[in-house]
Order: C-alpha cells, then sequence, then structure tokens
C-alpha cells in the first residue's frame, strides 16, 4: 500500500514508526515530516490544510490511505475532501471533528446523549458571564468555545481569576475563538485518556494513557503541549473502560450517527475519574501527542492494521493482540519552552541509539542541516520505552534521553510519578 500521513511532530513519527513495521506498507509519504521521518520516509511540502491540494497529491500517487494526525487539517474538511475525491482517509469529516473543535458543540452532544460531563452554560458577552461566575462562585472553569491551542480554559480558583479570565477571552486574546465563552462547574479527581477507533460504527479501544502538561516537576509551572505520557494509565482498568464505553463512547458516537455526521477515525476522550465514576472533560479528534508515541510503541504493527480497518469502516470482528507491557514517553524540549526558545541546537549521538520495538527516539521539532540535526521548535525529541512495568519503560526511556548530546535540552525527570 502507499501510505501518506500528514503532520510533522513526534505524534507523526510515531504513526510513520508503525506503519514501516507492517509488511502492508510499501510506499509512505509524510507532510512535512521531519528529520526523524526522513530516514524511514519520503517527506513532501504539502500545504496540509488545503484539501484540494491533499486530495490532488493524493490520486497522483495512487495514495491507499491517509492518516491525518493533527486537528488542524480536519477541522479544515481534508479528510471530507479525500474521500470526494475516491481516497481512504483516517479521521473524521470537519462536522464530526467540532467534537474537538466547538466545546458547546461537545456539551450538546453530551447533553443530547445524556453523557456524564461537568454542568455548564455558554455566553457571548462579558456582562452575562460575569453575573453567572457572581452567582455560582469560584472553583470554577472559563473555556473558550474554539480551538486555541490548549490555551483557552482558565480553570479559576476564585471568582476574580474567573472574572479575569472572561475579560480576557471576550477582549479578544483568543481571536473568534474566545467569541463564545462556556462556563463549566469544577470537576475534582483523577485525568486519564482514552483511545477509542472508530469506523462511523463499530468502537475499539486502543489504549489509555496519563500525560504530564506542565512544564515543572512535580506538576507545576506553566502548561505546555506536554511533557511526557505513559500507557496504560493504571485507574483506567478493564471496569472504567466497560463503563467510559457505556456511558460515554457509545452514547456519543450514537448521538454523532443520529445526526447524519458518523465518527470515523480516533476519539480521544479526556476524563475526569473519581469514587469509581468518570466524567467527560474534553474529546479530541485525532491521537494526543505524546500519548500516541507510547501508545504505537505498544501496538506496534498492528496499529496500522485497525486504523486501515477505521478508515475503510471493517472494524467489526477486529481485536487488540494485547501485551502485558507498559511504555512511557518523555520530552525533550528547547530552552525556554513553553515561553521564547531557540532553534538550531546541534543534537549529537542520535544515530547511535538502539531502535527497536523496547526504544524509539521518535523526533518532533528536528531538521537535517549539512550532515547534522539540530533542534527545529519548542518540543523537539520524544524518548520512549516499553518494557514489562512501567519502571522498566520508564529506564529505557531516560536512558535514551540521557544518550543524547544536547547540553540545552529541557526534561522533566518525574514523568510517571504519579503511576509509579
Ligand atoms: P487540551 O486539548 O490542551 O487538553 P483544551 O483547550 O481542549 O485542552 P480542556 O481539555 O477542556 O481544554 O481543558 C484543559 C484542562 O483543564 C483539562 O485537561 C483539565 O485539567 C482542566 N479542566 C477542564 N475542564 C475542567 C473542569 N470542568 N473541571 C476541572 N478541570 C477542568
Amino acid at each position: 500500500m502507499n501510505i501518506l500521513i500528514l503532520g510533522g511532530g513526534g505524534r507523526e513519527h510515531a504513526l510513520a514508526w508503525a506503519a514501516m513495521q507492517n509488511p502492508k506498507c510499501d510506499r509512505l509519504i509524510v507532510a512535512p515530516g521531519n528529520a526523524g521521518m526522513a530516514s524511514v520516509a519520503e517527506c513532501a511540502d504539502l500545504p496540509i490544510e488545503d484539501g484540494a491540494a491533499i486530495a490532488q497529491f493524493a490520486v497522483e500517487n495512487a495514495i491507499d490511505l491517509v492518516i491525518v494526525g493533527p486537528e488542524a487539517p480536519l477541522v479544515a474538511g481534508v479528510s471530507d475532501e479525500l474521500r470526494a475525491a475516491g481516497v481512504l482517509c483516517f479521521g473524521p469529516s470537519a462536522a464530526a471533528a467540532q467534537l474537538e473543535a466547538s466545546k458547546t458543540f461537545t456539551k450538546q452532544v453530551c447533553d443530547a446523549a445524556k453523557v456524564p460531563t461537568a454542568g455548564w452554560a455558554r455566553f457571548t458577552d462579558a456582562a452575562s458571564a460575569r453575573a453567572y461566575i457572581a452567582s455560582t462562585g469560584a472553583p470554577i472553569v472559563v473555556k473558550a468555545d474554539g480551538l486555541a491551542a490548549g490555551k483557552g480554559v482558565v480553570v479559576a480558583m476564585t471568582e476574580a481569576e474567573a472574572f479575569a479570565a472572561i475579560d480576557d477571552m471576550f477582549g479578544g486574546a483568543f481571536g473568534g475563538a474566545g467569541a463564545e465563552v462556556v462556563i463549566e462547574e469544577f470537576m475534582d479527581g483523577e485525568e486519564a485518556s482514552f483511545f477509542v477507533l472508530c469506523d462511523g460504527e463499530i468502537a475499539l479501544p486502543i489504549g489509555t494513557a496519563q500525560d504530564h502538561k506542565r512544564i515543572g516537576e512535580g506538576d507545576t509551572g506553566p502548561n505546555t503541549g506536554g511533557m511526557g505520557a505513559y500507557s496504560p494509565a493504571p485507574i483506567m482498568d478493564d471496569a472504567m473502560q466497560t463503563l467510559v464505553m457505556d456511558q460515554v463512547i457509545r452514547p456519543t458516537l450514537a448521538e454523532m450517527a443520529r445526526r447524519g455526521t458518523p465518527y470515523q477515525g480516533v476519539l480521544y476522550a479526556g476524563l475526569m475519574i473519581k469514587d469509581g465514576a468518570a466524567r467527560l472533560v474534553e474529546y479530541n479528534a485525532r491521537f494526543g501527542d505524546p500519548e500516541c508515541q507510547a501508545l504505537m510503541l505498544r501496538l506496534g504493527a498492528q496499529a496500522f492494521d485497525l486504523i486501515h480497518a477505521a478508515a475503510d469502516g471493517r472494524l467489526a470482528g477486529q481485536r487488540v493482540d494485547w501485551a502485558d507491557d507498559h511504555a512511557m514517553t518523555v520530552v525533550l524540549a528547547a530552552k525556554g519552552y513553553p515561553g521564547a526558545y531557540g532553534k538550531g541546537d546541534t543534537i549529537g549521538g542520535l544515530s547511535d541509539l538502539p531502535e527497536d520495538s523496547f526504544h524509539m527516539m521518535f523526533h518532533a521539532g528536528t531538521k537535517a542541516q549539512g550532515g547534522t540535526i539540530v533542534s527545529n521548535g519548542g518540543r523537539v525529541l520524544n524518548a520512549t520505552g516499553r518494557g514489562a512495568t512501567l519502571a522498566e519503560a520508564r529506564d529505557r526511556a531516560y536512558a535514551l534521553a540521557d544518550a543524547v548530546d544536547w547540553p540545552n535540552a529541557t526534561l522533566r525527570r518525574d514523568i510517571g510519578w504519579r503511576a509509579l
């Protein structure tokens, strides 16, 4: 098969790695890709949010399956254009990707499907939002409706913080994404991520994870795109997964189908777990980054078969061949991230690292320059280890991270602390 993967981060490197493990994959193109993927695939500089251009490229290059990594092309309708052109695509339609792109939309789906989630209200002006906060009090959560790269959410512990968030959002801090604001009841508990493949009808769980969003050890400091993750999440045991499938995932998928916008691709549910109950925090229409890296190392080549089956409406009868294993990803970021950071640091030692089903250094923001690899983004490398226990996976991930010669690297030493 000829495969095209859209995206250029660690998530897409992991998807590319899983595809290359599978003998069905004859030719792999990634757009735009990165220096790590360049050694296993062809990199193409394509406008990945332009559905017509991607569809034309896919047809001209006899692509059998397009796997969409990030949310932006989904929201822009790239999978719709591909399907219209007769190209198989893994990733929801623009209409179904609203589960990630609009918090109001997701809340309305949850209400219609009776999915447990935080109580909520929606506002289009600051005065009524402030009056609502004054009547309910803090803690309370204020969210810009649209996509804001994870920054449009304020968990306000005081009313003053909530008011400030309202003023920021209606003041245009998030552009159009903040023209509408959702205010939510604060939920207490432990967060976990649950990943489900969907073919429009059938849903197949493919793993759980927990991530670390903050830059600092002990989960302190500003939010980032994610500094590390591990899979499985101990709190998502079999009973909890069954409960979430019954109360959250299947009702959501049934409601999406009822609306005439069936969901196809990976559905990533962010959950809040407390006292044996689960409530939905958010949906994403794509894999998490760096959770995907840990999931892919656990699933290996079968990940590609399952993704292919989801895109093709063939999930019925598919099953995951689970190993009793654990995986962890540790993110190496540029100095200064998530604030201002430099690019162009030389990174040595990468070609000497072990690369097998227990160790993978997935690349994110890297670039080849002359004969060397240099940093080219905020999150740069994803050291990923797999083992029989989480401690073994952690030791392998950190051994990889420590074998890299990059004095400016910023990383957390405590990934997985809660589970370990
Ligand atoms: P991202 O995609 O980066 O995870 P997002 O912008 O889509 O973020 P949410 O996932 O809705 O936003 O919220 C971000 C974080 O804020 C959650 O992971 C959770 O820690 C916290 N949060 C969101 N809603 C609530 C809530 N109702 N109660 C408590 N915490 C919440």
